[in-house]
């Protein structure tokens, strides 16, 4: 340990640093702590990850009456921490390569450590039109099941059409009394299963083919500008909410010339996790392949750690 670590504390120095607390982060966690290595995870928000948000989980094995993302991201730290994963709160800005070393900087220090896996997801992506930041937080969401309630007998458009925007539609037609879903093609990405759920779902109607080009509202959101990408017409739809789920954008902007990353910024990894710079290793929404599903980058965040344990006892 010390021929690693010559200046750096036990507290600052790790056999394997995991960026990221979602699924991924934390699997990998627990299978490192498990191998006995001194493990620390970095999370700069929540634990549990994009998934702590989901109201309902229903494909994650295990669970047949499904379980909510956040109780499955607690159960998986309590599960990590039980064999010794330390957790820490900041966020990482940068890493460099230190020779055998990896220095992760952070906005709470400086920590070393021999292997790193990044696990530190995607973000939803904004819809960068004219109100949207304005009003955040005044109608303007990225959380349904955070901020559903908020509407109860209201009417609120979600915009997207993949699996996200009509899991969310669904559940926000528990409390509102109409959701649109404004979705730019006239076919939804989203699956099979949740598109015949919200086909059949009353309170939901589909308004297609049709992009937002503004969110109004002074104080609060009350309507949405729209256009109609096929016959050109403008409209204007009142609402008081705007969720928007239109997709996921990879938390890689501080790993720009540190690991290669492809033209979506997501990081190019073999089947094995590695990412071309020895001992550093990707897992979950972060990495171009990913399936991006809790169950598969939890066995994302266990490959990489089966891979860092094998990339530090090769070093030593
Ligand atoms: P996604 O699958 O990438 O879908 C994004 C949707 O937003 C697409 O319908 C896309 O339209 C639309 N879109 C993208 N950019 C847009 C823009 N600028 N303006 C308007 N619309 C835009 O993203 P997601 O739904 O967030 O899901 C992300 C991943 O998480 C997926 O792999 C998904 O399967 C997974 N997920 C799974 C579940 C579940 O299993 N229950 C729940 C949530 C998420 P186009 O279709 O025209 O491209």
């Amino acid at each position: 340990m010390s021929d690693y670590y010559p200046t750096m504390t036990t507290e600052r120095a790790y056999d394997v640093i995991i960026v990221g607390g979602g699924p991924a982060g934390l699997t990998a966690g627990l299978y490192s702590a498990r191998a006995g290595l001194s493990t620390l995870l970095i999370e700069k928000g929540v634990i549990g990850g994009q998934v702590a948000n989901a109201e309902l989980v229903e494909n994650y094995p295990g669970f047949p009456d499904g379980i909510s993302g956040w109780d499955l991201g607690q159960l998986m730290h309590r599960q990590s921490i039980k064999y010794g994963l330390k957790t820490h709160n900041a966020e990482v800005k940068g890493i460099e390569v230190k020779e055998r070393l990896k220095l992760v900087k952070t906005t709470e220090g400086e920590f070393l450590a021999k292997a790193v896996i990044l696990a530190g997801g995607s973000e939803l992506a904004k819809l960068g039109v004219a109100g949207e930041e304005r009003l955040i937080g005044r109608g303007v969401s990225y959380c349904a099941t955070c901020d559903g309630p908020l509407f109860r007998d209201k009417v609120v458009c979600v915009v997207g059409g993949g699996d996200a925007a009509v899991t969310e539609a669904l559940f926000l037609s528990r409390f509102v009394s109409k959701v649109f879903v404004i979705h730019r093609r006239s076919e939804l990405r989203a699956s099979k299963i949740l598109q015949e759920r919200a086909f059949a779902e009353p309170k939901i109607e589909f308004i297609w083919n049709t992009v937002v080009q503004a969110i109004a509202g002074d104080d609060e959101v009350s309507g949405v500008e729209l256009l109609n990408v096929k016959t050109g017409e403008r409209s204007t739809l009142k609402v008081s909410g705007v969720f928007i789920y239109i997709g996921l954008r990879p938390n890689t902007n501080y790993l720009k010339g540190i690991v290669p990353l492809d033209d979506g910024g997501l990081i190019v990894t073999n089947g094995r996790m590695e990412t071309g710079v020895p001992g550093i290793f990707a897992a979950g929404d972060i990495r171009r392949d990913s399936a991006r599903q809790a169950i598969t980058a939890a066995g994302d965040g266990a490959t990489a750690a089966l891979s860092a344990e094998r990339f530090i006892r090769g070093q030593e």
